[in-house]
């Protein structure tokens, strides 16, 4: 008889955890991002466990188009980091990996430096069905990598859709890069992108390019300008850098640690991890509830039929609705 695999001793996980074993770090990872029913209740109950040991990273989201640089970047702030005493966590949330079945953000081999290092961990984007199933199990990788003792996570994204709302709503910085471009800057800051930055910082500022980008970052500051802020103890410099050469590195990270101080002193940090945590739980419950509606073959198929009555003007989106209610209710007591 082949022996049932025994579900893993979560005390003694989390313990391992907590020491910083990479071991029990990437177990509990591969836990939090699975999908069997019995894995999520396990991952839940690991959180629970580790919740007291989180909280204390510095978590900066990190966005731009593919090719501004995003993985030099935090390669290059990464190893400047780590030289300084930190651990760095890099998670992604990429939307896109849900389709593909795989992530080109968080790739390790796209940070070589950091990815060599013992005090950096780096994870790919998690594939989990729906945006909101992407960034909540992202949201848990990040607790447990804080519980592990990392003390910053840089979390990546593109700007797809919603994710950077997404990663916006699980870190305490924005962060969106840019190129240096030729008069079409302007046209790269998406209205929402620009409110949710809590600074845009122009990458490849060095050689040719130096002229341009300090002309980019003139461009944006006057885009920024006639937006009014959303805090008044915090208005969103523009900077720019070069993640080749590491020149402006150092400043953004100071920036970084600027704007957690004046978050703290007026109480804007702890007052936007609250509404993080609400934020996540409705996330969650959305998540499952949609997630109710694919739970098996004949719920499916009755959706599918539902949509496709919305679909041809049989029945109306608010009937239908009540339609999938029911179905929902249906499925949790059959
Ligand atoms: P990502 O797709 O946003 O992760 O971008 P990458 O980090 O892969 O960078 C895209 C390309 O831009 C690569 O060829 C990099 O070598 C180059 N690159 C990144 N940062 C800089 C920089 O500061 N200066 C210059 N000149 N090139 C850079």
């Amino acid at each position: 008889m082949i022996a049932k695999p025994q579900p893993p001793d979560l005390p003694s996980l989390a313990a391992r955890l907590r020491a910083g074993d990479r071991a029990a770090l990437a177990r509990a990872i591969t836990l939090v991002e699975s999908r069997r029913a019995d894995h999520q209740a396990q991952a839940r109950e690991l959180v629970q466990i580790l919740l007291p040991s989180t909280g204390d990273a510095v978590r900066v989201g990190i966005t731009g188009s593919p090719g501004v640089g995003k993985s030099t970047t935090i390669d290059a702030l990464g190893m400047a980091l780590i030289a300084g005493g930190h651990q760095v966590a890099v998670l992604a949330v990429d939307p896109s990996s849900t389709r593909t079945g795989g992530s080109i953000l968080g790739d390790k081999t796209r940070m070589a430096r950091l990815s060599a290092e013992h005090d950096a961990y780096i994870r790919p984007s998690p594939s989990a069905g729906t945006l909101g199933g992407v960034a909540a199990k992202t949201r848990e990788a990040m607790l447990m990598c804080e519980a592990a003792g990392f003390d910053v996570v840089l979390v990546e994204t593109v700007g797809i859709g919603q994710s950077e709302t997404a990663v916006y709503d699980m870190t305490d910085f924005f962060l969106a890069l840019m190129l240096p471009g030729a008069g079409d800057e302007l046209q790269g800051i998406k209205k929402g992108l620009v409110e949710l930055a809590d600074m845009i910082a122009v990458n490849k500022a060095d050689g040719d390019n130096l002229a341009r980008a300090k002309a980019a970052a003139a461009e944006y500051r006057a885009a920024l300008h006639i937006l009014a802020p959303r805090s008044v103890h915090w208005s969103p410099p523009v900077m720019t850098y070069s993640a080749l050469t590491g020149d402006g590195i150092i400043e953004l990270w100071q920036k970084i640690l600027a704007h957690r101080d004046a978050m703290t002193a007026s109480g804007e940090f702890a007052a936007r991890r609250r509404e993080q945590q609400v934020k996540w739980m409705w996330a969650i419950l959305e998540d499952q509830l949609k997630a109710g509606l694919r739970s098996d073959a004949s719920i499916r198929a009755q959706v599918r039929q539902i949509e496709v009555a919305v679909a041809e003007g049989r029945t109306t989106p608010s009937m239908a609705a009540a339609d999938l209610m029911r179905l929902l209710q249906a499925s949790w007591h059959p």
